[in-house]
């Protein structure tokens, strides 16, 4: 089993969650995406938060267990599904895993790249990499191995929400002109119509923060689930899987996110945000009101304060040495 948190209690942990969860309980901001109509229905008010460790404890307060839509969310679980089944190399050739430094769902930015979608983690890039999911051709075996993926690394079987599948398929006329694009290039690998479905179907699956917290845990815990006691993907797999989230997991706003919070995460348009620490937690915060760039408003702070309290960030050496020392903080 890979590293387990050294540095960090459970109940300075749990200390953290509460006190973000107290703290931003009744913050208003943001708005829910009204662009898929079905989200716009969606309590604002909802919110909850959810740590996993690397021992497998959970810490979560409110609305852990409230399914939500996982949107863009999805696109991590399925990049790691592409890459366990073609390697990180072949991914990087054929998909890429660049930042865009444009909005999630932009046609430009496949334009001016005129060549790879950039990441798996934006909709061109995602939309991709559900046509390189094994068997090509077959849907159904496809959206079976989709869905596995996710119930190994959040140790739970995500259900469709049938009516944002429905909602987002009669509204989804961006996406399928950026899969007709990508054909255009050459970097659509099955049928372009098959891919977009199967992407809108994934982010249409209804998740928890719970789940999510789990998935964020198994990338901090080199492929290895930490509540399901599995080895889910090649622990050599972790590192890159967390570097597309680090570039890419806000979009736009990427860099200022993690200037201001030292945690790569990657958020969704319903109202989820994963984030990965690794050989410490995975975590996770929902709640739908999104700022103009699609991020959830509530869910970026409540991260935002649970690190600042716990003196966390990737960048920063102070409690990120595991071999006891606390880091530069010790000297
Ligand atoms: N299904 C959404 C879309 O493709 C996901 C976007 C997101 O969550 O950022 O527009």
């Amino acid at each position: 089993m890979a590293a387990s948190h050294k540095n960090i209690t459970t109940d300075e942990v749990r200390t953290a969650v509460e006190n973000a969860y107290n703290k931003l309980r009744t913050t208003t901001g943001g708005k829910n995406a009204d662009y898929i109509p079905y989200l716009a229905s969606i309590d604002p008010n909802l919110f909850g938060i959810c740590v996993c460790l690397l021992d497998g404890t959970i810490v979560s307060v409110g609305d852990a267990d409230h399914i939500f839509g996982i949107e863009s969310v999805s696109k991590v679980p399925t990049a790691i599904l592409a890459m366990r089944e073609y390697g990180a190399l072949d991914i990087l050739e054929k998909v890429g895993a660049d930042a865009t430094g444009l909005p999630f769902n932009s046609i430009m930015a496949l334009l001016l790249e005129k060549d790879r979608p950039s990441s798996p983690l934006v909709n061109a890039g995602a939309i991709a990499a559900c046509s390189l999911v094994e068997p090509v051709g077959n849907a159904d075996e496809k959206w079976k191995a989709i869905v596995n993926n996710i119930a190994e690394l959040t140790g739970r079987e995500p259900q469709v929400i049938e009516e944002l599948y429905k909602s987002e398929s009669a509204t989804d006329f961006n996406n399928r002109s950026i899969a007709w694009l990508l054909k255009d290039y050459g970097r659509i690998y099955d049928d372009p119509d098959l891919s977009l479905d199967l992407y809108t179907r994934q982010c249409s699956l209804g998740i928890t923060a719970h789940d999510l917290a789990i998935m964020g845990a198994t990338i901090a815990n080199d492929g290895y689930n930490p509540v399901t006691n599995k080895q889910v993907f090649d622990a050599d797999l972790a590192p890159k899987v967390t570097s597309m989230i680090t570039t890419v997991g806000f979009y736009e706003r990427t860099g200022d996110w993690l200037y201001k919070s030292g945690l790569p995460a990657k958020s969704g348009v319903g109202g989820g945000v994963l984030g990965v620490m690794p050989g410490m937690f995975g975590i996770a915060a929902f709640s739908p009101p999104l700022d103009d760039a699609g991020n959830s408003v509530k869910a970026q702070l409540a991260l935002r304060e649970i690190m600042a309290e716990l003196g966390l960030n990737i960048f920063a050496a102070s409690r990120l040495c595991v071999c006891g020392c606390q880091g530069a903080s010790a000297r």
